[in-house]
């Protein structure tokens, strides 16, 4: 049956009438920065992850940031960062004159690959960014193992799984430090935005100071009716504050996070149905002892079983009009990261292999059904006739 062509972006946001609401309450109040939104959406934040202390900022780049700066990392240390990951990751440790050592993943989940991470330890490796890619937990047994026996801190990146559990615990709730991203694109959004959970009171209390220029405690309120005029400077810090129009959407967009992730879940299993029965393509594998976010749907091509390679199938998606994108381009593979530290493809072949044959697909509540079944009629056709 020919199916007409129809419009499907990569990415839409789930947002509607309530955010718009929230946002606007905001703007009539009169307080637009950081206030007291921002302290409620941190507060329930941190409940709805299971953390004491959650630390509202600007982006998950900022929550790296400090989180980083918080353990005191400094000039010349080394930090294990997977090479399968967006930029943000390995930028902040560049922040700090420290090196980012670029880890190959495991073929199965794309997460770092625990056992190559170990290799590249050194006498001055600091620490581990673990990142969950696609929203599936890492195996963070092993790396809160190998990071005891080498005494490394675990920052986790956690932009891509929001809501996900590990062995039973909440991604946010599982180390000393997690970021988590609000952007655009990501499970939940308040257009930019991020969060810092920690159950550490000291990590929390420097993250407080850090985001908002290294002033003393709550110098946010310093405008306000209680606030006064008097605060300190205790440190050189940044101006990474969350303000009250983004925490209003996010204080919605928290209500609805696990429906959402729920939403993606079945879309993620009508895919896992449809193309787990086609021998051109992998499916992606979610391991028993851990609950994804399905944040991306990451499908693989059996290139060696096709004449037409990853770009190609992108191409004729977009011709359909289905929106794709592909995560990652390692970083070993930017001219940035190869130039500066003289990567070679071959050092992180799962990477390099892995991200030729990868695309990722739309996965979004707002997606119909019909979106669903269309996105995999045109994969399967697309790959069919290509078939070697
Ligand atoms: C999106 C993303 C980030 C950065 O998030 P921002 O909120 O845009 O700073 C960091 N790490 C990963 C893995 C991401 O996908």
């Amino acid at each position: 049956m020919e199916t007409k062509t129809q419009t499907i972006p990569f990415h839409v946001a789930d947002l509607g009438e309530e955010e718009a609401q929230a946002a606007a309450d905001v703007v009539r109040s009169g307080w637009l920065t950081m206030g007291p939104k921002t302290v409620e959406f941190e507060r329930e934040f941190a409940s709805y992850i299971g953390a004491k202390h959650a630390i509202g900022v600007n982006s998950c780049t900022a929550a790296l940031h400090i989180a980083l700066e918080a353990i005191g990392l400094s000039q010349g240390d080394e930090v294990l960062v997977p090479t399968t990951t967006f930029t943000a990751t390995a930028e902040v440790v560049v922040y700090f004159k420290a090196i980012p050592v670029l880890v190959d993943v495991d073929p199965t989940t794309l997460c770092i690959d625990p056992i190559d991470a170990e290799r590249r330890i050194t006498s001055k490796t600091r620490a581990i960014i673990p990142v969950h890619f696609a929203g599936q937990p890492c195996d963070m047994d092993k790396i809160q193992e190998l990071a005891a026996r080498h005494h490394l801190e675990i920052i986790e990146d956690a932009a891509h799984s929001l809501p996900a559990s590990y062995r039973g615990t909440p991604v946010g709730a599982i180390s000393k430090l997690t970021a988590f991203s609000f952007y655009a694109t990501k499970t939940m959004t308040t257009g930019e935005g991020g969060m810092v959970t920690t159950n550490d009171d000291d990590l929390a209390a420097r993250m407080k100071i850090m985001r908002l220029h290294g002033i003393g405690r709550d110098a946010w309120k310093r405008y306000s009716s209680e606030g006064s005029w008097y605060y300190e400077v205790l440190s050189a810090g940044f101006k990474y504050n969350l303000t009250d129009i983004q925490s209003a959407i996010g204080l919605v967009q928290l209500t609805k996070c696990t429906q959402m992730r729920n939403r993606r879940e079945e879309i993620a299993l009508k895919y896992n149905e449809i193309f787990s029965q086609c021998g051109l393509l992998q499916t992606p594998i979610v391991l028993d002892d851990r609950e994804s976010a399905w944040h991306l749907y990451v499908l693989r091509l059996n290139l060696d079983r096709l004449t037409i390679g990853r770009a190609e199938v992108i191409e004729r998606l977009k011709q359909q009009g289905i929106g794709t994108s592909v995560h990652f381009i390692p970083l070993h593979m930017h001219p940035y990261y190869r130039d500066s530290y003289g990567y070679s493809a071959e050092a992180l072949p799962v990477a390099t292999a892995e991200y030729q044959r990868s695309i990722s697909l739309p996965i979004y509540p707002g997606m119909s059904p019909d979106q669903v079944t269309y996105v995999t009629e045109q994969v399967l056709s697309i790959v069919g006739s290509a078939r070697r």
